[in-house]
Order: C-alpha cells, then sequence, then structure tokens
C-alpha cells in the first residue's frame, strides 16, 4: 500500500547511543561499557548527588510548588545564579548587568538556540567546530543551516592537542565566523588548551572578528575547581569579546535527565544584553514554549544559598577527584604491564574522556573479544572504569595492543 513516508531511509544510528544499546543486550558477564557519557562511581552505579537528593525531598513536601507554566526564560533566579557561576559574581560584566541568561533545555538547547539566533537574527552563515567535537555540534549547525567548517585540535599521529593545525586555521577563518569552543574538559579527546595557548586563540579570533560560542558542559569536572574551569570565558570577556556560553547542569549537578541548560550571552552594554534577550525569548517560545521546572529548581535553590552552595561543592569534588585518581590507577596499571605505547595522555587528559589512541580494529576487537565498548575513534568514559572491572580492562587493552 502506498505510504506518505514511502521515501523515507533509515536514518544512521547515533553511534554513543546505538553502542550502549549493543551493551546492554550482551550478556557476557564481564561486559564494561566505556561509551556512556555519564557519571558512575567506583561501585559501578549511578549517582543521586546528596545535595540533589536533599533538596528533593524538600520539594516533595513543600505544598508551595505546583506545576504551572515557568515563564519562557526559564525561572529567573536560575539563569542569574548560572552567569554568576561562570563568570564569578564579582565580574564587571555580572555587575553592571551586561551577562545574561535563558534558561534551556540541557546544554544541547543551549548550543542549538545560540545557533539559531547567530544564524536567523545576526546572518552569520559559517560555523567553525573543533576536529574532533562532540558530534552535536556539527548536527545542530548542519541543521541549522551553516556551512560546518572544521579547525584542526588533535593530532592524530603523535596523540596531543594540534595548537599550531588550531592557530593556523583560525587565523585563516573568514570574518564573521561563528566558533565553538569547548571551555575544559574537550568532549572526546579530554585534552584541554593552556592559559598561554587560550591567550593565542582570543589574539587570532579578535584579529578575524570570530564570535565565539563556548560550550561549557563540565564546569567542575576538568581541574575540579569551577572559578578555574571557567577561566577561558572570563578571559574572552576581559578582553573586550561579547560571547555566547551553553552552560550545562546535567554533569555537575547529575541532573542528566531534567534538562537543565541555561544560554548566556554577554554584549557590550545592557541595552544590547536586554535586546538579545527579547530575540532568545521569541525563538525559545517557537521551539519549547516553556522550560522545565524540576531540575532548574535545584540548581536555584542550590545555588542561591550559600550552604547548599558548599555542600554541592562538596560532593562535585568527590566526583571530580574519582576520575582523576581512576586516571591515576588506570595509567598505573598500564605502565605496570608494560603496555606499549605511551600512556601519559591518560592521566594528562581531563574530565570523563580519554582518547586512547587505540585504532578502529583495536576497538573492534576489544569489543568482539572482552565485551569492552569505545567508541570507533577509541573514545573511553573514565567513569566506566570501576574496581571490578579496572583490572580486567588493563589486562583487555595490554593483550589487544600486544596482539593478544
Ligand atoms: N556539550 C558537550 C561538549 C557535551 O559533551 C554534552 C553532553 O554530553 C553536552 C554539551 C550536552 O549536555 P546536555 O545533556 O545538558 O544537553
Amino acid at each position: 500500500m502506498h505510504s506518505v513516508f514511502g521515501s523515507v531511509v533509515r536514518a544512521l544510528p547515533i553511534e554513543a547511543a546505538a553502542l550502549s544499546e549493543q551493551c546492554n543486550s550482551d550478556e557476557f558477564p564481564e561486559k564494561v561499557n566505556l561509551t556512556l557519557g555519564v557519571y558512575r562511581n567506583f561501585d559501578g552505579k549511578a549517582v543521586r548527588m546528596p545535595v540533589v537528593k536533599k533538596m528533593e525531598l524538600r520539594m516533595a513536601n513543600d505544598d508551595s510548588l505546583n506545576k504551572d507554566y515557568l515563564p519562557i526564560i526559564g525561572k529567573e533566579a536560575f539563569c542569574s545564579a548560572g552567569v554568576r557561576l561562570l563568570l564569578g559574581k564579582n565580574h564587571p560584566s555580572c555587575v553592571s548587568r551586561l551577562a545574561g541568561g535563558v534558561q534551556t533545555i540541557g546544554g544541547t538547547g543551549a548550543v542549538f538556540l545560540s545557533a539559531r539566533f547567530l544564524h536567523r537574527i545576526l546572518g552569520f552563515k559559517i560555523a567553525y567546530i573543533p576536529k574532533p567535537s562532540w558530534p552535536s555540534h556539527r548536527g545542530i549547525c548542519d541543521h541549522e543551516g551553516y556551512t560546518v567548517k572544521e579547525y584542526r585540535y588533535w593530532n592524530w599521529n603523535n596523540q596531543c592537542l594540534d595548537i599550531n593545525g588550531m592557530l593556523e586555521d583560525l587565523s585563516n577563518a573568514p570574518e564573521w565566523a561563528v566558533v565553538i569552543l569547548h571551555a575544559c574538559a574537550h568532549n572526546p579527546t579530554g585534552m584541554d588548551l593552556a592559559k598561554t595557548q587560550w591567550l593565542e586563540v582570543a589574539r587570532i579570533m579578535k584579529t578575524r572578528r570570530l564570535f565565539p560560542l563556548f560550550d561549557i558542559a563540565y564546569q567542575g569536572f576538568a581541574s575540579g575547581d569551577l572559578d578555574e574551569d571557567a577561566w577561558p570565558i572570563r578571559m574572552f570577556i576581559d578582553h573586550g569579546f561579547e560571547l555566547f556560553a551553553a552552560q550545562s547542569f546535567s554533569k555537575n549537578f547529575g541532573l542528566y535527565n531534567e534538562r537543565v541548560g541555561n544560554l548566556i550571552f554577554v554584549a557590550r552594554d545592557a541595552e544590547t544584553t536586554a535586546c538579545v534577550k527579547s530575540q532568545l525569548l521569541v525563538l525559545a517560545r517557537y521551539v519549547w514554549s516553556n522550560p522545565v521546572n524540576h531540575g532548574s529548581y535545584i540548581v536555584s535553590s542550590v545555588l542561591n544559598d550559600p550552604e547548599l552552595t558548599e555542600e554541592w561543592k562538596r560532593n562535585l569534588a568527590e566526583m571530580a577527584q574519582r576520575i582523576i585518581k581512576t586516571r591515576e590507577l588506570f595509567h598505573k596499571k598500564l605502565e605496570a604491564l608494560g603496555t606499549p605505547g605511551n600512556w601519559d595522555n591518560v592521566i594528562i587528559q581531563r574530565g570523563m574522556f580519554s582518547y586512547t589512541g587505540l585504532s578502529r580494529e583495536q576497538v573492534k576487537h576489544l569489543r568482539e573479544k572482552y565485551h569492552i565498548y569505545l567508541t570507533a575513534e577509541g573514545r573511553m568514559n573514565m567513569c566506566g572504569l570501576n574496581w571490578n572491572n579496572m583490572d580486567y580492562v588493563a589486562n583487555a587493552f595490554h593483550e589487544t595492543i600486544t596482539g593478544g
């Protein structure tokens, strides 16, 4: 029978999701999922942060809460708390109201909304993303009608940052292009720029009149220090840039399925900031209409209460330390086994992800022989390693690399 949908072809699967599904249905008892983009503790368990649980218990008993729509902008107290967290409460752009925020559907929604605004309202046509990058950067920019170009970021031969390639590509970018920058804990490589390198990037982007769209999905997860992780964005503003920053609370509050994001914008004067905000609200109105309440209520309550904020910082530091410790342990194990290659990247890289340098064949071998799942390009989530599987994974890496 004829179908209206007859011409629709099956879309390619989203790699990380497809691999996780495959892993879930794998019945091998020692299987290991290193493809996930979420935090797990040393026992391999998903975690509800204690401060989040505390807030949820309070909310359950608070009869003043209801399920009315939020305003289009979301919860104002949440947006401004997000801005203060990102920029520091004494930053001049906070004090003089040059910075604002609009609540979004996760960090993804913030990347989307900024891409849409820059293209539809300001007419930007070219977007630069790092090679490699979180796949949704390309997906969103493609869908929004940009010509997507890549700047070099990773040197596959030497397994290190390609800073010269990055600077050269940005120097050759046409003026008025959007450049997506990972503020910290670059996904997928886990490799961040040093401060001196960030300063060079800012200098070139200023000369080329390139517009910075920062993606900050891991504030607090990279160095363990919230201010340190936000440094590149603050530095850009201090150097006179106007910018967008897509802020996510999925990771640093463990609120993945609550979809809590904030699109932060910094403009030259308060009136311009207000105009930008008003246009963003129009765009948001016709996509999600109003954002979600549960997660933003939690984040807002915590960040607007000094005691709860301290508690959250302790919870977050524990998670960041868990990742740093895992990196050290895994590195030690590979060294002890004498696994060929230089494994220092495991401890140099930051955040949840590590680019292992394993080839596609080695990744396939790990999956087929050991039931260990990594993305095809060899990205692993350090949180997929835990007390029970660390030796198993290290031995499997060793045997795979030595031809076992
Ligand atoms: N940006 C980067 C670099 C990410 O890695 C992720 C999530 O994996 C996001 C944005 C999206 O975050 P959210 O889940 O809040 O949409």
